[in-house]
């Protein structure tokens, strides 16, 4: 089994500005570092490496997504757009008038190398090159609609990946898993239409200023069922998130039967992030992991693409990372948990009622509306 791994120094490059936080600029604002700070990923590659696993993973060439690429999903006049913002000495900004999705100067061609960087690993698991791949990219791309960026997205990686494979190379069904603290509102809107994407989303219930994302979104009219949103309350943690996954999530997956499956897999739903407010531990990551390994192994040969979207801990990021890429590379190195003393520890982690009551919803607008098969 081999595993791909994508990464690029440039990553780390791309400038969010001087925000504090999600603090936009202002009067008694003093400058500061933005909450998705480049040193998360840069400390995730670092762990990588440190830990041996490098060792066992198959590095893989990125190139950044060329116009075609990225206009089967994103209007030309987005892209213009985004020309004209990075022509800018300071920089812009990707979502059209408001400060939520920073974009530096350069910032073009680091966007275009995060999509080619999720395209570069689907292309290569579905050419057989590898099992599975990897793709530490920046910026995060879930939240990116087809003519504007939103939330520090400026392309909905994912769905370029997908739409580059399909095209490409015939890939039929392909399944989206995002578990990132956020609803992935743009591949939800992307592939709203589309009976061939499945979508699901599992995240904190209408966190920040996001109101999509609700069970009865099921897909368009000629897709219906395509698209699973599974909202859990703040505070979920171990079980919530098992059962959501193994229950609901997983069995979906199985019936749909896709040729491809790609997990967004933000890391803001993680117990110390200054975002979300979920309890996900290092052992939560790899434990969802695995089982997505093994769904893929049962249905789709293996075909796993795993991309990096948000988690905004410097510290505790690297740790949830690792276990999900030792998952997928079926290695365990000598790296623990340096804090499962606190998490796992934690009395929250187990099922609450208003969290029992929250999947017992997504079960009933299941049973309610069955989706369609598409077999
Ligand atoms: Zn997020």
């Amino acid at each position: 089994m081999k595993t791909g791994w994508i990464y690029r120094d440039e990553y780390d490059w791309y400038d969010m500005g001087r925000s504090p936080g999600l603090i936009p600029p202002g009067r008694f604002v003093e400058p500061g570092e933005h909450l998705d700070q480049p040193s998360t990923r840069r400390r995730a590659a670092s762990l990588v490496r440190a830990s041996g696993l490098a060792e066992h993973l198959t590095p893989l060439p990125v190139t950044a997504a060329g116009d075609t690429e990225l206009l089967r999903v994103h209007t030309r006049d987005y892209l213009d757009f985004l020309i004209s913002q990075d022509a800018l000495p300071k920089g812009g900004h990707a979502d059209r008038g408001t400060w939520r999705t920073p974009f530096g100067p350069g910032g073009l061609e680091i966007a275009r190398l995060s999509a080619g960087g999720v395209t570069a690993a689907a292309r290569a698991v579905v050419e057989g090159a590898v099992s599975n791949a990897y793709a530490l990219v920046r910026p995060p791309g879930h939240h990116a609609l087809p003519d504007r960026g939103m939330a520090l997205c400026v392309f909905a990686n994912v769905a370029v990946a997908i739409k580059a494979v399909r095209h490409e190379y015939g890939v039929g069904r392909v399944a989206v898993i995002d578990w990132d603290v956020h609803h992935g509102n743009g591949t939800q809107e992307i592939f709203w239409d589309d009976p061939d994407v499945l979508t699901v989303s599992i995240h904190q219930d209408r966190l920040l200023q996001l109101s999509t994302g609700d069970v009865e979104e099921m897909g368009g009219p000629d897709a219906l069922g395509a698209c699973l949103n599974v909202p859990l309350p703040p505070g979920s943690g171990s079980q919530a998130y098992r059962e959501a996954l193994g229950r609901i999530v997983l069995p979906r997956v199985r019936d749909f039967a896709p040729e491809l499956i790609v997990v967004a897999s933000g890391y803001d739903a993680s117990f110390f992030d200054p975002n979300g407010h979920m309890l996900l531990g290092v052992e939560d990551y790899r434990w969802m992991t695995q089982q997505v390994v093994d769904l893929a192994g049962d249905i789709c040969q293996g075909r796993l693409v795993v991309a990096h979207e948000g988690g905004y801990s410097p510290w505790y990021v690297p740790y949830c990372m690792l276990a999900v890429v030792e998952t997928l590379a079926g290695e365990r190195t000598e790296v623990a948990d340096p804090v499962a003393f606190i998490v796992e520890g934690n009395p929250f982690q187990a099922l609450s009622a208003d969290q029992a009551r929250a999947l017992d919803r997504v079960e009933a607008a299941l049973n309610a509306a069955p989706p369609r098969r598409t077999l």
